[in-house]
Parts: C-alpha cells; structure tokens; sequence
C-alpha cells in the first residue's frame, strides 16, 4: 500500500460536539488527533439546546463553562411531557437542572478549545472507504472537488451522527425498531403563538418557545399520524397545516428559519468498538430527540472514549510503560453500552407517553401519580441527567465512599437548606410560607408592593416584577430584604410581543440562582393598566381597547398558562380584578371588560387545576391607595372614600392581607371564588348616599 498523505494516532470523523470534545480531550493529553468533516463550515443551526448536569460538569471540568456564557435555566424538565424536575437527581449538584445552550454555541466553543490546544479540521471531506492496515486503519475522504487522500492513524472514530458513514464502513452490526411516530419542527420568525411546553391537545400534540431572537420553534405531533419516509425535509406549508389542525392557530405567514422532521427510529450498534473503530454519540445509537438527551449522551460518550483513548495510547492507566493493552477500550463499550441501551428505552416510553393519543391517559396519570413520590422522581431524573441514581447513591453513602447527593432530604446548599417538594408543602400546611415562592407582578408599586411586602414577611421568596420604574422595583426588594426577607426583581413590559417569555426568562434564572430550581407556589397576576378618566364610553378608541386587554386580559391569561409548568401542586394564582365588573361606571368600561376576562381565567383555570390541588381566585379592590398623586388631595380622597361603606378608601394591604390568606394554607378551601376586597362598595354608598 502506497503511504498515506497523514499518519497520526487517531482519526475523529465528525466535528459536532462529541468529535470535537473528544479531539480536544486527546490533544490536551498529547494524543495527536486530526478530525474530517464533511462540511465546509460550521452549521448556524442548533438541533439540541438543551444541556444536563453531568455534561455541564464535563464541560466545567474542561474549564469552558464560562465561555459558554450566561446560560438560562431550562425549565423543570418532564418525562414523557409530565413535568419532571430534574434538580430532583441531586438538589446539592451544583448545575442540578438543565440549561439552555443552542448546540451552534457550544459547538463553536468546543471547537475553538480544539484549535488552541492543535488539532486539525480537514472540512469539506468526505469518509468514502476504510481498509485495515496492519496496526493502522486507513481512511479514504473525499473532497466536494473530486480529489482524494488516504489517511491512516491507530484508532479510528465516528462521531458522525445518526447516518454514521463510519458506521455503514466498518460494518457495524445494529439492533433496533422501525419508526412508528414522527414529529415536524420549525424555527418560525414573524409569528405570534403562545408558548406550549408538550400540550397535548384533542388532536395532537404541540409545544412552542420562543427562542431570544423573536423566533419561535415549534413542534408538532398529529394522534395516529404514522411515521413516513422522507428524502427532503417538510415545507413550512405543511408544517402550518398541520399545527392548525392540532392547534387551529395559524402560521403558515411566518418565515422558516428552520424545518425538519424526526421519528422514534431506534437502532444502536451491538458493540462500540470493532478492532481500531470506535463510535461515540448518534453514529452509536440513534433516537428521538424528546428531552434533550441525544446531544448529551453524545458529550458524555466522547468524553469516556476520550479518557479510555488516552489511558490505551499513553499506557495511562496503568504502571509507568505498562502496556494497558485494548483493555480500556473494552471497558468504554463495558461502560456506554448499557447507558445507551438504558436512555433508548427511557426515550421510546417518553415517545409513547407524549405521542400516544388519548389512550395512553390512564398511564400517564398513573405514571405522574407516581412521580408525586421523591425516590420516583430523583430515579427518572438522575437518568436523564446523566448522575447516580437513587439507589446508587443510597449504595455509595452505606460504603461510605461518597457524599452522595440524598435527594429524600433537605440539603444546605450555599447557605440556603433547600427542602424538597414534600417539606415544602408542609410548611405550607404550617400556615407559614418559608421555603415557597412566589411571583407578584406589578409589584413596584401600589397593591403589588404591599403585596410582595406582605407574602415575603411570611417567609416566601418573591419575585418583583416591574415594566419601567426599576427603581420602584429595587425599593420594593430593599423594604423585603431590610425585614430579613428575600425577593428580586424581574423586567418585563406586558402587552408586548414576547412578554410574557422575558418575565419567565428572568423568573426562572432569578428562582434558580437562589433555590436551584424554578419552581413556584404563587402566582399572583397584579399589574394592570387603566384609561385616564373621564373619557366617555363613544371616545374609547380601538387601539387603546386592544393596549387594555393586552396588559389586562392576554398578558395574565399566557401567564397562568406559562407557569403551569413551574406551579407546585398545592400552589395558588390569585387574579387581580376590580369591584368595577360589579357596579357601573360607564367611563370604565373598556377597562372594566378587561377585568371581567381576568375573573373569566379564574372560573376555568380554578376546575382546571383543582386536580393538582391548586386554587385560583379572584380578588376585586375598590378604590386602594396607591400611593398615585390623586391620594394626595383631601377633597379627592373624601369624595372616593364615600363609594365605601366604611367611609374610607381602601389601603394597598387592606388588599395584600386578603392575598395572604388565599395564598396561605387557611384558603386551601376556597377556589373559583370572586373575593370582594373593597371595603363594602357593593354595598352601596357609606351613609346610603353615592
Ligand atoms: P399601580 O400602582 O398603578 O401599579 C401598577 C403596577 O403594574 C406597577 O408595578 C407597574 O409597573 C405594573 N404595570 C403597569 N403596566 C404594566 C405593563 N404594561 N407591563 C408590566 N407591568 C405593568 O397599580 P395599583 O393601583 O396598585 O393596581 C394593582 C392592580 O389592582 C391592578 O390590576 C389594578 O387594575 C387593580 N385595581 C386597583 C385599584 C385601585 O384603586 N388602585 C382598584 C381596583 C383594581 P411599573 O412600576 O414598572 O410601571
């Protein structure tokens, strides 16, 4: 055989994040390592984004977390689309939970280690064949202009994704099952659809987030549609019919960034090495990509072959010049295998449960019954986070060889002792609020202050939200946390495209980076817009009748819906509404209606959730103090005073108390209800003159 045009000690084809972790992982230890890539440049496009604890320790490990940049938290989790907190594997591991990385970015960071630490990318090559060469493998690539080289190196391995040219090469043996489901997704610029974590609706199934740049992914399952093959991805046309038909909403005007479709097709290779060829990541095992676990399963296969590498060509691992022999690379076949094997069948059954039509139900609420208890959840979440299990863990503690994570149990964690849900809800049942949390929006000022102030004397930590007066906002949380209690603040103007994602956005960061989890017990839906007086019912414009139900109506509505998957069971929405939708004041009806959709999201919302044990009401004010100019002037306020039958406008915790209790376990009672916080206005006119 003529020699080749590159010898070296190992051969990556593929340079996706396994290939380029791994390439760096063997550089870094003086391995010499090039990778062949068949594109001429990186994909912009992000499949995965999502990243879970271990490899989020792999990556710290490596010391490029931080280049990764401000990461937000993504969210609770689910199995199968039943909420799953994953923080649940290990409250104490320091990046419990999962995190929101587009796999462009973490691509290119994993790719510029590469290149400081000397490896090579031959892009735009292409694997073609691969013969074995004595101790050496060859690869034949070829170029998009038709001219080829022979390279050679000691190992070989595909991270080559799911289509594996190594794979078909090297004549991997594969098991696996046929696709039965498929799933159509998008990236869709111009287009305005609430967000949808796995709703699983009559027909189908949908789910849609909003990514930073104003476009939304959206994902798409029809009941009953069969997998079909495909030679091109679908067109955003049928992406749209078919989103109408499962969600009557229309996207079919907005601009395909992205469009691709997925099936349950599993296959896994029977061995992860074939003499000097290895696989690591989707050319290994293939799977759908529910939950985020591909790109991480991929991650952490690369970074054991790379120690397992490592340890074969550097007789690391053994005495000083022992010749370790092929041993550790039977062992990372030993060790990756079962886990892929495992995280296949955690995906098919998560496939079944979310795409299932409406017979698998039954299992799905036996299965969320279940996963109520701690050890359930911590089971399922240290599996898809890549950690110790439960009873791994309870395992090492009984060696004693491990302070290992006891997710049972409260666990100081920089200071703060986290409790876990069920003490959580004991303390609730204690009639206090420590260890919950809470959201007040619009609580710079007025009732959402005294609100904050008061649910955070009880111990809750809060969350101010505030649209503009940030100064307002961070007085609110200085009064919180001059009493000793716990709050920050979070911007977001509702009324807005995009709202209600950048109140959740910094929600879920702020819950996160004091608890370790985003998790809510109280959501009270406060701020709100009102028209200037005396502007009679002819003058009301459109456009100021769209800007009230905007901040109004819409804006709470896609709250509750939104943090429906942040909300404990147990936990209280309190709407704030107003003593108008009861007594006529012609000069506030548009307003008024606003507030009569609002006390509408309680009477559906509160039947809706009663299951989960959580309470929505309604708490109407009359005119409250709120510290607006107006109060100010002693004939204004005498005249607003008579409205009431005590003869006194109301004061912003006049209002706040009546929150409390329906926050508090004494309101445990109480759902669906339209609280009247007015001090007797219904009643008619103190004195019994208006
Ligand atoms: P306020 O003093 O006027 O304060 C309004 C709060 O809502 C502020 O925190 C404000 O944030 C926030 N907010 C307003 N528009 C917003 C928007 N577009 N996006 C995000 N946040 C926005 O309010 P209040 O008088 O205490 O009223 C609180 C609630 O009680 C409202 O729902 C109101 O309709 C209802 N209510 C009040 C009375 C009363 O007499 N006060 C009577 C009946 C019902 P910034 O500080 O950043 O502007």
């Amino acid at each position: 055989m003529a020699a080749p045009d590159l010898d070296t000690d190992v051969l990556v084809v593929g340079a996706g994040p396994a290939g380029l972790l791994l390439a760096g992982d063997l550089a870094e230890a003086g391995v010499r390592v090039t990778v062949v890539e068949q594109l001429v440049a990186p994909t912009t496009q992000s499949r995965a984004s999502t990243l879970h604890a271990r490899t989020m320790t792999l990556l710290a490990e490596r010391g490029i977390l931080g280049r990764l940049g401000q990461l937000t938290g993504g969210g609770p989790g689910h199995f199968g689309g039943i909420r799953l907190d994953l923080t649940a594997a290990d409250p104490a591991h320091p990046h419990a939970g999962q995190w929101k990385c587009p796999q462009a970015r973490l691509e290119a960071v994993l790719g510029a280690r590469a290149g400081e630490l000397g490896v090579r990318v031959r892009r735009g090559q292409r694997a073609t064949g691969l013969a074995a060469d004595g101790d050496r493998v060859r690869l034949t690539v070829r170029a998009d202009d038709g001219t080829s080289d022979q390279l050679s190196a000691r190992y070989l391995v595909g991270c080559d994704g799911e289509r594996s040219t190594v794979r078909e090469l090297a004549g991997f043996a594969v098991t696996g099952t046929p696709a039965t489901k498929e799933m159509l997704r998008a990236d869709v610029a111009g287009i305005d659809v609430p967000n949808r974590r796995f709703e699983r609706l009559a027909g189908g199934m949908a789910t849609a987030s909003r990514w930073p740049d104003g476009s939304t992914r959206v994902m798409v399952h029809r009941y009953g549609a069969a997998a079909r093959p495909r030679a091109v991805d679908p067109d955003l046309a049928e992406v749209a019919a078919t989103w109408e038909q499962v969600t009557g909403e229309r996207i079919g005007h907005g601009v395909p960034v992205w469009l691709n479709a997925f099936d349950n097709t599993t296959l896994q290779v029977t061995e992860y090495r074939r003499g000097r060829v290895l696989l690591a990541g989707d050319a290994a095992h293939r799977q759908m990509p529910v939950g985020g676990q591909a790109l991480n399963l991929a991650v952490q296969d690369a970074a054991a072959l790379g120690a397992a590498l490592v340890a074969r060509l550097t007789g690391r691992g053994g005495e000083p010049g022992d010749e370790v022999g092929d041993e550790p690379l039977d062992g990372y076949h030993r060790a990756r295998h079962p886990i892929g094997a495992r995280a296949l069948t955690n995906i098919q059954a998560q496939v079944l449960l979310l795409l299932g039509g409406p017979e698998v139900d039954p299992v799905r609420e036996l299965l969320a019954e279940l996963m109520r208890h701690d050890v359930a959840r911590a089971h399922l979440a240290a599996m898809i986070s890549g950690l110790p299990g439960p009873d791994r863990a309870h395992r090492h503690q009984r060696d004693g060889s491990d302070r290992a994570s006891r997710p049972d149990r409260a666990e100081p964690v920089a200071g703060i002792t986290r409790a876990t849900h069920g003490q959580a809800r004991e303390r609730i049942r204690m009639g206090r609020l420590t260890d919950t949390t809470a959201l007040v929006t619009g609580s710079s000022r007025g009732i959402g202050r005294a609100t904050a102030l008061r649910l955070a004397a009880d111990g809750a930590l809060v969350a101010v939200h505030y649209a503009t007066n940030g100064d307002a906002a961070r007085e609110t949380v200085a009064l919180i946390e001059k009493d000793g209690g716990r709050a920050f603040a979070v911007r977001a103007e509702l009324g807005v495209p995009g709202d209600v994602h950048e109140l959740f956005l910094g929600l879920e960061r702020g819950l996160r980076e004091r608890t370790g989890e985003a998790v809510l017990d109280i959501l009270v839906n406060n701020a709100g817009a009102t028209t200037p007086a005396g502007v009679a019912p002819e003058e009301v414009t459109a456009e100021e009748l769209d800007r009230l139900f905007a901040v109004n109506a819409r804006a709470p509505f896609l709250i509750v819906q939104r943090a429906l998957g942040l909300l404990r069971d147990g936990g209280r929405i309190i709407n704030i509404s107003s003593g108008l939708t009861r007594f006529a004041n012609p000069e506030q009806v548009a307003y008024a209606m606003t507030k009569g959709a609002v006390e509408q999201i309680t009477l559906h919302f509160a039947r809706h959730l009663a299951s989960r044990g959580i309470t929505v009401n309604t708490v109407a004010p009359g005119i409250t103090n709120n510290g607006s100019p107006l109060f100010d002037i002693p004939e204004a306020v005498e005249q607003m005073a008579r409205l009431s039958a005590f003869g006194r406008v109301g004061d912003a915790s006049d209002v706040a108390d009546v929150v409390a209790f329906l926050a508090s376990r004494d309101g445990r009672w109480v759902t669906g209800s339209f609280v009247d916080a007015s001090g007797g206005t219904l009643l008619g006119a103190a004195g019994g003159a208006a």
